[in-house]
């Protein structure tokens, strides 16, 4: 068991970190320096459709250049672990198989289409919506040896209120069955989904406070159900404000005006992009 602090950064080389970015793994650093704890660099390189080495690259020079430091993971002479999500499979089929086998999880054959004429609107942009149910009640998941050519769901407490104490935000709570439905751990293209990676790195990592935006506050509702059914301890959580742009819309990797890497050819210093940052969350 850990004994200290121990935080992590987990980005995905998808694109150029952005202002919104930097002020999450700056607060990240910052909390772990404080208590005198261990910082993980986590490269969640899992999606071979979007993930780039280029920005894997980049990802570690944007964060050297913001003073930002880890003592664990890829780039800093620490520990050899794997700490690039592409190398960690082997943890995240152990986890699928324990799913499986205690029947948290289900196989699902909805096609995309279907799925799409029963989506009920979700209520944030990029969240997933809510899963009609058509698989719910199938009994053959123990009958896969791999989890490949179906997608795999958790079968959510549907009405159960999932509660967190945000260590930022205060009291948290999600409604399961309603705010979120029965989730995608592992992808029919053989991907394990982002909440079993995540959930299954943070426990193995023994990351005891997750630090992220806000955008993943209903996510660790998700991931909280994870941590239960594999017999994992919940990790604290701070989840940070998200960095607007000038039109209110959160920032993404779209915004390549506002990547690290941009402000920082034109002449900002890494203090007054902080402070660029924190204008925007508010
Ligand atoms: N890799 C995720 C992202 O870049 C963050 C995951 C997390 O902090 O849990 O959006």
């Amino acid at each position: 068991m850990a004994t200290g602090y121990r935080g992590r950064l987990a980005p995905s080389p998808t694109g150029l970190l952005h202002l919104g970015h930097a002020r999450t793994f700056w607060i990240a650093a910052k909390r772990a320096q404080e208590r005198g704890g261990v910082l993980v660099l986590r490269n969640e390189d899992l999606d071979p459709q979007r993930c780039q080495p280029e920005f894997v690259a980049a990802m570690y020079e944007d964060l050297r250049w913001l003073s930002i430091r880890w003592s664990e993971g890829p780039d800093c002479g620490g520990p050899y672990a794997p700490y690039s999500q592409s190398e960690r499979r082997s943890f995240y089929l152990e986890a699928w198989q324990r799913l499986r086998d205690s029947g948290a999880i289900y196989p699902c054959s909805c096609s995309r289409k279907e799925l799409h004429a029963a989506a009920t609107a979700p209520n944030d942009t990029d969240d997933e919506p809510l899963y009609p149910g058509h698989c719910r009640s199938r009994t053959d998941a123990v009958q896969f040896r791999a989890p490949q050519g179906v997608n795999w769901r958790f079968r959510v407490p549907d009405g159960e209120t999932i509660e967190f104490a945000d260590q930022h935000l205060g009291r948290q709570a999600f409604v399961a069955g309603k705010d979120f439905g029965d989730f995608v751990v592992w992808r029919r293209d053989d991907v394990p989904a982002y909440q079993l990676a995540v959930a299954t790195d943070d426990a193995r990592m023994q990351i005891t406070e997750v630090v992220r935006g806000a955008d993943l506050l209903k996510s660790t509702a998700r991931q909280i159900l994870l941590f239960r059914a594999l017999g994992y301890s919940v990790p604290n959580y701070y989840h940070c404000e998200l960095v607007r742009d000038a039109t209110g819309l959160r920032m993404a990797k779209r915004h390549d005006a506002a990547s690290i890497r941009r402000l920082r050819e034109q002449g900002l210093t890494p203090s007054q992009l902080l402070r660029d940052a924190e204008t925007q969350t508010k």
